[in-house]
């Protein structure tokens, strides 16, 4: 057994369990869709430069 790293519940680690380290399917693709949106994350890659010149 060891801990779903999703809900924190125990998890059944075994072949059994198609979802290990995780408890359930539905904690799995919970995790998996909440590392894809980091991934998606695109980085702001234009710095904001301020318009310094914009004192009159
Ligand atoms: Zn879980």
């Amino acid at each position: 057994m060891v801990t779903c790293p999703r809900c924190g519940q125990p998890a059944v680690y075994a072949p059994t369990n198609p979802a290990r380290p995780f408890c359930s399917p539905r904690c799995k693709n919970s995790d998996f869709v909440a590392w894809a949106n980091e991934e998606y994350r695109v980085p702001d890659a234009s710095p904001e430069v301020p318009p310094d010149e914009d004192i009159s």
